[in-house]
């Protein structure tokens, strides 16, 4: 076959090309390798291949062919048509987990030590919160939240205290808060600290965090990667390959955060539509905002795509479109949302994120019932608190279905 001698111009080639057409046995989509462990010619040959010095396989919690298709699609599109610091194309390289939660277990357990301090905001992912304050807490890493939108506040944070990682997810549940990656990202490099973006919500084809110099990205490749809620996933990416490959790699495979193979193939297929998925999703979103804004039964829309939200300039900055995920209050508190949850003939009541499907969830009867009322409306989950992950449906049917389930 001919070497390709053209560069591919946009997501969705990237998406279907990446890792290559060329496949065991001529098959057109990658094979499943279902094999825990790979065989030697000889003991030399493994030998080698323990040295580094063959690139083959040995067993699957250090690495697997049908990983490696997904990671090297993940790592094309989180980098596609970025530059490095020298203006050469730049290189990244993905580890796949078997969430989001692990692979972001191993990018904070390979950077942090005991004694270390990490930065972050408001409004982050439950496990996200969690894993900070219990896993990185018992073991003596210490994290502080302010609002990173305020960056006066993060600037005097950095000055009073010597910090080692600075962590953004943005947009955000459940107010799809917005954090400036550019500006965070600059302050942090003058302070020589590292910074993690957990680019969910958005994925490389809306948001691309390398462009601003960010160390590491993590995905929930769950949601809008995989696109159709087949497998539970998460992935590394890093510009440092040498780290990637030593220390990230190490702590992934001893922590045992390692995919599978079929969970990586649902994955490697799903990937392939993300251009045309999430060009529908968000065009879908704009929509929902649009006819929710206007209803009277709804007191305010949370959506960056609004003029109104507080961060519109910072989303329409970094983010080609402004994503599907939105939540909206109703009037009348805890009742309303639950009555208006169990209305809805259509779009699916479940929590989770990132399906073809639109999903509605109200944290305060289901992801957060069990947080004191106090705490979770300082986090802005409020009684009557919806989370909407648009779908991909014909938009008058998810319109017709939330209005009669408001009427
Ligand atoms: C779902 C999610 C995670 C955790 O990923 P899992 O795949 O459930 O382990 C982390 N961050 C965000 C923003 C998520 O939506």
């Amino acid at each position: 076959m001919a070497e390709q001698s053209f560069e591919l111009t946009g997501i969705s080639s990237v998406a279907l090309h990446a890792a290559g057409n060329g496949h065991a046995e001529y098959a057109h989509l990658p094979p499943i390798y279902a094999s825990s462990t790979f065989t030697f010619d000889t003991a030399q040959q493994g030998m080698e291949r323990f040295a580094g010095k063959d690139k083959e396989n040995i067993y699957s919690r250090w690495g697997n062919p049908s990983f490696k298709v997904a990671e090297q699609t993940i790592a094309a599109l989180e980098s596609f048509g970025l530059k490095d610091e020298q203006g050469n194309p730049l290189q990244l390289k993905a580890l796949l987990h078997a969430s989001g939660q692990a692979a972001m277990s191993t990018m904070f357990m390979s950077n942090l030590q005991t004694g270390d301090t990490l930065v972050s905001h408001f409004s982050l992912y439950g496990g996200t919160y969690e894993l900070m304050h219990k896993v990185l807490g018992e073991n003596g890493i210490h994290t502080i939240i302010i609002d990173m939108r305020d960056l006066n506040l993060l600037e005097d944070t950095l000055k009073k205290n010597k910090v080692k990682l600075i962590h953004i997810e943005t947009p955000a549940n459940p107010t799809i808060q917005c954090v400036d990656i550019a500006a965070v990202t600059k302050l942090a490099k003058a302070h020589g600290i590292i910074v993690t973006v957990d680019n969910t919500f958005a994925t490389p084809y809306l948001q691309q965090p390398f462009k601003y110099g960010v160390d590491f990205v993590f995905h929930s490749t769950t949601k809008f990667l995989n696109g159709h809620g087949t497998a539970i996933g998460g992935v590394l990416i890093g510009k440092d390959i040498e780290f990637m490959k030593t220390k990230a790699w190490k702590w992934h495979a001893l922590l045992g955060g390692n995919a599978n193979p079929f969970d990586a193939f649902l994955l490697t297929i799903g990937m392939k539509t993300l251009e045309v998925r999430m060009d529908r999703h968000c065009s879908n979103a704009v929509q929902v905002a649009e006819f929710l804004s206007k209803h009277k039964q709804i007191a305010h829309v949370n959506y960056t795509g609004l003029p109104s939200h507080p961060d519109h300039a910072t989303a329409q900055k970094q983010m080609r479109h402004f994503g599907p995920m939105m939540s909206f209050e109703l009037k009348g508190g805890l009742e309303s949302g639950k009555k208006f949850i169990d209305k809805l003939q259509m779009c699916v009541r479940a929590v989770s994120l990132g399906t073809a499907d639109t999903l509605l969830s109200h944290p305060a009867s289901m992801t957060h019932y069990s947080v004191p009322r106090e705490e979770r409306i300082r986090f802005g989950i409020t009684d009557g608190l919806i989370r909407m992950s648009v779908g991909i449906e014909n938009i008058a049917d998810i319109l017709n279905d939330l209005d009669q389930a408001l009427s």
